[in-house]
């Protein structure tokens, strides 16, 4: 089961959280037919993803995580709600770059650096919140810690990574993400920033200690962390054959008549999950009375 914590630590002046997210990567995995180093861009920004929905305030709000790097890997493309459901997507799922060491996957070259990082909060409100942040270098963690600092004034430390097998099933996928609040006292800090420079690499802390309660007490130990919530986070996706029917109705009445005409009949798969919804003559005709 894939799980993510909500803790405070040092006096409540630092908050955070930790994922641990390698089954729905798996089941990403699955679905897209990733490569290794597809799978390790998607299952951190899962894992980001993830993250970033439980600072959202109620049910019914989604946070989308896109990143578009120029790179071979095209657009990565996450949605993400508080109630813990994750689905995500790259353009090139079969994208292969060699690696930075024969044990590190080369994210940043998959990803690119000439582009930004957008995140879109959709609040059940008029207009979304739109914040948007050059890349920094590709590898998602250290992009969404500018991020973080430039677009919403909030210095963070974010931390993601995935680890993944010889016949390309996933070993590990998980990260963190630490925010300090401004009232926190110097000595706090300095203890912070020196667990997460000595930190061994996180890859091997998820494989290593497997939930994320046991990840951070090593990330924050001597800062007394506390967990504030625990939920379950799962890969599902929202699809439905109401909006396969909306997504039919926009393409306008001509478009529908030629398929009647060309196939009698229209199949529409859902690029998140693949599932694949059918539409005979007859629901193709009712959509158009419908117009
Ligand atoms: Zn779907």
């Amino acid at each position: 089961m894939d799980k993510l914590i909500r803790v405070t630590a040092g006096e409540g002046q630092i908050r955070g959280f930790f994922v641990q997210n390698a089954e729905m990567l798996e089941q990403a995995r699955t679905i897209h037919q990733l490569s290794p180093v597809a799978a390790a861009a998607l299952g951190r920004s899962m894992a980001a993803s993830a993250m970033m929905a439980q600072m959202l305030k109620g049910k019914g709000q989604k946070i989308t995580l896109r990143i578009n790097g120029g790179g071979p890997l095209g657009t990565i493309l996450c949605v993400a709600n508080i109630e813990g459901h994750v689905k995500g997507l790259v353009d090139h799922p079969q994208v292969e770059t060699e690696n930075l060491t024969p044990e590190k996957l080369n994210v940043g070259a998959a990803v690119g650096k000439e582009g930004e990082i957008t995140i879109i909060k959709d609040l059940s409100m008029k207009a979304p919140y739109i914040g948007k942040y050059p890349l920094t270098n590709g590898e998602i963690a250290e992009d969404l810690t500018a991020y973080f600092l430039h677009s919403e004034q909030q210095p963070s430390s974010v931390g993601l990574s995935v680890k993944i097998d010889v016949d390309y099933t996933i070993i590990t996928s998980g990260g963190f993400m630490i925010q300090v609040l401004p009232e926190i006292s110097e000595e706090q800090l300095r203890l912070l920033e020196a667990r997460l420079m000595g930190l061994p690499p996180l890859s091997q802390l998820y494989e290593n200690l497997k939930t994320p309660e046991a990840v951070m007490e090593v990330v924050l130990e001597g800062l007394e962390p506390k967990i504030v919530e625990e939920k379950e986070v799962v890969f599902n996706c929202d699809c439905s054959r109401e909006r396969m029917e909306e997504a039919l109705i926009s393409l306008g009445h001509k478009e529908l008549k030629v398929m009647i005409e060309e196939d009698g009949e229209a199949e529409i798969t859902c690029h998140f999950c693949n599932k694949a919804y059918q539409f005979n003559e007859s629901q193709l005709r009712k959509l158009i009375e419908e117009l």
